[in-house]
């Protein structure tokens, strides 16, 4: 990009991760000319690393689940532009214990559970049988989610940005300073009325004082892509564990109960912050996960037992023997206490945006049309 390619823009969106990503596009549609800045040379971070769920049911009740929605919206109308293929839909939560029926129960009973149906055992069997463990109970079931191959999908939507909606990217290029209407970068300044931060869980490069306020720290999981069982998953799949860290169930009062019985039958489980997601790709293997190990800067050494325990569970859970293990890696996210994002001011021109649960691609669309409201002054919903 020449120097005189770098300046005319109305907004510059430094990270080109989902959330980056989510941003550029909210924007573009608003008319805006945008550019996207990210210091690699392609997305490699958090939004490539995940299962690409894109999930409601579970969410935080109130704001997140809104966002989900919103956000599961938008995923759904732009992948088919976009060329992204969504891979399965919906989601199946196998359950065998007493105590995580009556959290499954306790959330049908809530608005969260519109459109969710609860499967007794013998019916979960005759629907779902190759996915049914013996000693399953019954499974929750969920028709609202999407799933994406991230590795592949982001790449599609950047270049699709660039092509349908006019977006320019910058890869290869850090951002030192942002105070619009120059953006300081490895390349030179860049010229843009506004600027939009999406860091990831960088929290040093950029506004490193404000990002402190929140207090964030880290947290990485271990995840593993196995060889194709030799069917097609109906939905992803979840378990037990899950209903004890998903907080749209681990709010409820009935999940107590159910981590009381889960600490007794699987602290390994537990200590390592393990619950099974099981997803299924194209060519029929899966990506399975994850665990969750906390600290200001997780090291890159993840415990073969955080490993053992998440195959434990796919298999307790589904009854199947996991496959062969074809690829193994970690990813971390930005975590804060008490607050699922945040979308942060350090000047009229300038927005700090930072997914603080894991959950950016499930919610980034949403957020993204609250920031880009809050920065332009205009109405929240945009077209799907
Ligand atoms: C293993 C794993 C599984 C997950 N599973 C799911 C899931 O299934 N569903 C879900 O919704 N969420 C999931 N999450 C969470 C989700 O992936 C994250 O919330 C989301 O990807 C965060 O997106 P981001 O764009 O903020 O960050 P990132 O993807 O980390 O992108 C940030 C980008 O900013 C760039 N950057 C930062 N600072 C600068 C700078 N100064 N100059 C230039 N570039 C800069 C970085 O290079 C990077 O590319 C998972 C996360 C992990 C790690």
């Amino acid at each position: 990009m020449g120097d005189s390619q770098r300046s005319g823009f109305d907004v510059a969106v430094v990270g080109a991760g989902i959330v980056g990503l989510a941003h550029a596009l909210v924007a573009a549609r608003a008319g805006k000319r945008v550019v996207v800045i990210d210091r690699d040379p392609r997305a490699n971070g958090a939004s490539i690393r995940n299962f690409g769920f894109i999930t409601v049911t579970g969410q935080e009740r109130g704001e997140s689940w809104a966002l989900a929605r919103r956000t599961r919206d938008v995923w759904a109308a732009i992948a088919p532009e976009a060329g992204i293929a969504v891979e399965q839909r919906g989601l199946i939560v196998t359950l065998r214990h007493a105590e995580a029926i009556a959290v499954a129960e306790a959330f049908l009973a809530t608005e969260m559970g519109e459109g969710c149906e609860w499967l007794g055992a013998a019916e979960f069997r005759a629907r779902h049988g190759e996915i049914a463990a013996p000693g399953a109970l019954g499974a929750l079931i969920s028709p609202h989610e999407l799933r994406v191959e991230s590795r592949t999908a982001l790449p599609k939507l950047a270049a699709w940005l660039k092509d349908a909606h006019g977006v320019a990217f910058m890869f290869e290029t850090a951002v030192h300073a942002v105070a619009p209407p120059r953006i300081e970068t490895s390349r030179g300044p860049v010229q843009a009325e506004t600027a939009i931060v999406c860091p990831g869980d960088d929290f040093a490069s950029l506004f490193a004082d404000r990002i402190a306020v929140y207090r964030p720290r880290r947290c990485r999981l271990s995840m593993l892509r196995l060889a194709s069982p030799g069917f097609r998953l109906p939905a992803p799949v979840m378990s037990d564990l899950s209903l004890v860290r998903y907080a749209g169930y681990a709010a409820l009062p009935q999940a107590q109960a159910l981590r009381t019985r889960l600490a007794a039958d699987q602290p390994a489980h537990l200590a390592n912050g393990v619950h099974l997601i099981a997803v299924q790709s194209a060519d029929g293997s899966l990506v399975v996960g994850d665990s969750h190990h906390y600290d200001d800067l997780p090291p890159p050494f993840a415990p073969a037992e955080a490993e053992a325990c998440i195959l434990d569970e796919f298999q307790r859970a589904t009854g199947i023997a996991p496959p062969p293990v074809q690829e193994r890696w970690v990813g971390t996210y930005a975590v804060a206490d008490g607050r699922s994002y945040f979308i942060d001011a350090p000047s009229d021109a300038v927005r700090l945006v930072m997914v603080t649960s894991g959950t950016g691609a499930s919610t980034g669309f949403g957020i993204a049309e609250r920031t880009i409201a809050d920065l332009f002054g205009l109405e929240t919903k945009a077209a799907p």
